[in-house]
């Protein structure tokens, strides 16, 4: 399983990590984009090679 983290400082909301992501992990809530549950992450790597400011974090448990 895998946690995924979006740092907020870095985060600008773009959306692409949303639009990208087979599994629909990612969630806009009240215009802000989350990680909702992570049961279904394969850790593809596209949210992360979309996201220009490097904002997420991706780590196995
Ligand atoms: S792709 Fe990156 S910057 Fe864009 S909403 Fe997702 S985490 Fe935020
Ligand atoms: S690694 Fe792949 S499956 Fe996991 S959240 Fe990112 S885009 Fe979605």
């Amino acid at each position: 399983m895998y946690v995924i983290v979006i740092d907020e400082t870095k985060c600008n909301n773009c959306g692409e990590c949303v639009k990208i992501c087979p599994n629909d992990i990612y969630k806009i809530v009240n215009d802000k984009v989350t990680v909702g549950d992570t049961t279904e992450c394969s850790n593809c790597q596209s949210c992360i090679s979309m996201c220009e400011p490097q904002a997420i974090t991706i780590s196995e448990i």
